[in-house]
């Protein structure tokens, strides 16, 4: 196997990589397969890249050269490789959009409880409306994507299509969690936007996975096609 990937997750750390590779270029994505690449085998190597998130899982590129996998390391044969990968988009989709909800809830948590203890103008934060009113504004919009969240796991538990659910979620959940972290670190004043509170890693960490696993312009083409056509869409 021979070749280079950019941009891996926890490609610094990882002791085995799913390498999807091109085992006969002339079938375009039928001829991809997947295979378990040992990360100490002879002829692999891996650079790190200085990240402004992603602190503990960092981020690099993984270079093959002439690498040779055994027969009981192919996860899937030439020609199952693409598809395998693509069904398992779906549910990483799904489970990053959950994942900047959960981060964005707790910055806003955070934020309720700062809103109560700190007083300005002789009355605890929260009693202004400015502050009690986002604090509405952004459960809200973190309800509603946490529960098409569940509405697509609960697709995926059934056995039923949620590509474009999942796809939803991917370039929905990132922005939404971006914006409640961003005025959750508003709320707390000066205090929030310095590296002595979390808030600024937290939305560091969610602005990259509003890139990684796809787009918002790539999930926004997967859902035109599932809402308008394939044809349709390419025109
Ligand atoms: C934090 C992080 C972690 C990542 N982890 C991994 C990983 O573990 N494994 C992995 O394989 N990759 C990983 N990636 C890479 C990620 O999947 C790609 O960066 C992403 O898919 C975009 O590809 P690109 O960077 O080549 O951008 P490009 O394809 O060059 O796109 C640049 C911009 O143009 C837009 N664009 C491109 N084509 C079109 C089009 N046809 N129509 C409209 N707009 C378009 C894109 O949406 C984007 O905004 C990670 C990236 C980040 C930031």
């Amino acid at each position: 196997m021979t070749g280079e990937k950019t941009s891996v997750t926890q490609a610094p750390h990882a002791n085995i990589a799913v390498v999807l590779a091109q085992a006969d270029a002339a079938k375009g994505t039928k001829g991809i397969g997947c295979f378990l690449v040992d990360m100490a085998a002879e002829g692999v190597s891996s650079q790190s890249f200085d990240d402004p998130g992603f602190k503990p899982l960092g981020r690099g590129s993984v270079t093959m050269d002439d690498v040779f996998v055994p027969d009981d390391h192919v996860i899937s044969t030439p020609g199952a490789g693409f598809a395998d990968i693509m069904a398992e988009f779906d549910l990483s989709r799904t489970l990053i959009g959950l994942l900047c909800v959960g981060s964005a809830q707790r910055a806003l948590d955070m934020a309720t409880a700062y809103a109560k203890d700190r007083r300005t103008f002789g009355k605890p934060l929260a009693a202004h409306q400015g502050v009690s009113f986002a604090i509405a504004e952004h459960t809200t919009y973190l309800t509603a994507v946490r529960t098409l969240g569940y509405h697509t796991l609960g697709l995926r538990a059934a056995g039923l299509p949620h590509t474009k659910e999942a796809a939803m979620l991917k370039w929905w959940a990132p922005k939404v969690a971006f914006n409640a972290i961003q005025e959750s670190v508003v709320l707390h004043g000066q205090v929030g936007w310095s590296n002595e509170m979390p808030l600024q890693a937290m939305l560091r960490d969610v602005s990259g996975y509003q890139i990684g696993d796809g787009t918002p312009q790539i999930q926004k083409m997967i859902i035109a096609r599932g809402v308008i056509g394939r044809d349709a869409v390419s025109g």
